[in-house]
């Protein structure tokens, strides 16, 4: 199980499906990508190894330069394509992929389902997108910092919007998070080898820590929004 996440110039794509290979010795079951493509949310998934997805990704002319990318270790649900990660809300706008476990998901899915709200996967991780958007209001960091005291358990997730098509939103609580810094690129995943092919620097993100990934910038703040200041990593070229 592992998360990758790119916001830069180049296409998305590329990146999240090498670093999704890079993330395979993690051991999982499907994989899936979401890209923000001409201001919508372009979202594969597959059943089986990363060449599935790229197999079915082949020919489709994917320009996108900001994407999230997942390996998934089935805990609720089966493992299938519905289940498979990126989820996405009702309104196809917020796509999240998350790692870990959401443990009071079923208390979150009933309410949400009280208010109308229809599921299309079996997964604990489906509660974020909703909850998301129903607390969204025009800034993706805002809607996810309101929405992070409801999730107990241990995770971490990353958020795109095709309504903000610049940035991502990564949480850490228990799941490893790190971030990689480029130059008019910024990546995210779950760990560093994952990103090592596009960038040496790194910042490794604690637990309770929201990463707000820009094309022109990272900033990470605390769970209670004050802005962090972290030292980045250099890690040599020879490891
Ligand atoms: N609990 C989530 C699921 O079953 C995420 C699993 C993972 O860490 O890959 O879909």
């Amino acid at each position: 199980c592992g998360i990758i996440g790119y916001v830069g110039k180049s296409p998305a794509l590329i990146v999240l499906l090498q670093g999704l290979e890079r993330l395979e010795y993690r051991g999982y079951d499907s994989a899936g990508v979401a890209l923000i493509e001409n201001g919508r949310i372009f979202v594969e998934k597959k059943v089986g190894k990363i060449r599935e997805l790229v197999r079915s990704l082949w020919g489709k002319s994917l320009n996108a330069t900001v994407g999230i990318g997942h390996t998934r270790w089935a805990t609720h649900g089966e493992p299938c394509e519905i289940n498979a990660h990126p989820h996405t809300d009702t309104t196809g706008e917020i796509a999240v992929v998350h790692n870990g476990i959401i443990e009071n998901y079923r208390e979150l899915k009933e309410k949400l389902q009280a208010q109308g709200i229809e599921f299309k996967s079996q997964t604990d991780t489906e509660v974020i997108a909703h909850l998301i958007s129903k607390h969204y209001r025009g800034d993706l960091l805002s809607a996810v910092m309101e929405i992070m005291p409801m999730l107990k358990g241990s995770y971490a997730f990353a958020v795109i919007t095709s309504k903000e098509p610049y940035r991502i939103v990564g949480v850490r609580n228990g799941n490893p998070l790190v971030v990689g810094i480029g130059e008019g690129e910024n990546f995210l995943a779950s760990d560093i080898p994952a990103i090592l092919p596009f960038t040496r620097h790194i910042i490794p993100i604690s637990d309770g820590e929201i990463v707000d990934l820009r094309v022109d910038g990272v900033d990470i703040y605390d769970a209670e929004g004050n802005r962090l200041v972290k030292d980045v990593i250099s890690v040599p070229w020879d490891i």
